[in-house]
């Protein structure tokens, strides 16, 4: 408990101005330099769950998610700081990789499981973890209420005129959160929400069930690139020139197709030029390493 409290003590990750040559009133709100391992957003949605999992007297964290998981990495470096056990239900077979050898320095404990098994958490969870009531079930990117309120916390920090904000979406829990944090102050701020998942209309339906009015979101989902983890040329291209013009790491899975659509935007004329626009880095730059052949 004590651990909890020092680890998720009150922060404002910094707002910059980004340099633009159409767009003069661009920020960005760098969730990113949080932590390197609990980043972003699964530094926002880890603490509320923590919080609840001490609560009710949990002191192993089971989660879920892929080999390349940034959930995964922040649930194991979150448990190990909070002097918790972790365990993950990884989905497909056997693999080492770099963010699987940060979980297990952590001292995270994976089970592999194969993706027919995979989909059904609960019934995992059950298979492992019946009668242990130390166990706390964390469904997978951590997405829960508790999430929802942790990413609602970051509209405080950001100016309260914005006109646009905008975000990356896997399973739409951030941006509900944001929508919330939105609704909650009565801004006028619109929510962008790029999925980088493909056909990816059935967000809308998930943050509605956290946030039923979705009048101020705007969902664009023509920017997966193929979908999710799924890359082009175009888009590898535009990686390198963010990250060497702006000195600033984006991810290929998220924030990356996030930047990529307010430019394509901006090309478009989609803004008018006074408005103020910020895009939330989410983080998760260890993706990087699960594209390093492609970027290189
Ligand atoms: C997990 C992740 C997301 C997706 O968050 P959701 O709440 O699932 O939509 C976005 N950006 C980064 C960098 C992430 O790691």
């Amino acid at each position: 408990m004590i651990y909890i409290c020092l680890m998720f003590t009150a922060l404002n990750s910094p707002l910059q101005q980004l340099n633009h040559p159409v767009l003069t009133d661009l920020w960005i709100k760098r969730d990113d330099l949080i932590d390197p391992y609990i980043s972003g957003n699964k530094w926002r949605k880890l603490k509320y769950i923590l919080q609840d999992a001490a609560e009710k007297g949990k002191n192993h964290l089971v989660t879920f998610g892929g080999a390349y998981s940034n959930h995964l990495v922040a649930t194991a470096a979150a448990a190990a700081r909070s002097g918790l056990q972790a365990t993950a239900f990884v989905r497909g077979e056997k693999v080492l990789n770099e963010m699987l050898l940060l979980c297990q320095l952590y001292g995270m404990n994976l089970i592999f499981t194969d993706r027919e098994s995979y989909r059904d958490k609960q019934r995992c969870f059950e298979q492992h973890f019946a009668g242990d009531i130390s166990a706390y079930f964390i469904n997978e990117g951590g997405a829960s209420a508790e999430a929802v309120k942790g990413c609602a916390e970051i509209i405080a920090e950001l100016p309260q005129d914005l006109d646009h904000l905008f975000c990356a979406a896997g399973t739409g829990t951030t941006a509900a959160g944001l929508l919330q944090g939105i609704r909650d102050a009565g801004l006028k701020t619109k929510l962008h929400v790029i999925p980088v998942l493909k056909g990816a209309d059935f967000i809308r339906d998930d943050i509605q069930k956290y946030v039923p009015e979705t009048a101020s979101l705007i969902l664009h989902t023509g920017y997966h690139f193929g979908g999710y983890a799924k890359t082009q040329p175009a888009l590898l291209r535009f990686i390198r020139d963010f990250s060497a013009g702006h000195g600033i790491l984006i991810d290929p899975v998220y924030t990356a197709k996030m930047f990529f659509a307010i430019e394509d935007l901006a090309a478009q004329h989609y803004f008018q030029s006074h408005e103020k626009i910020a895009a939330l880095h989410t983080g998760g730059l260890l993706g990087i390493m699960g594209m390093k052949e492609k970027l290189l």
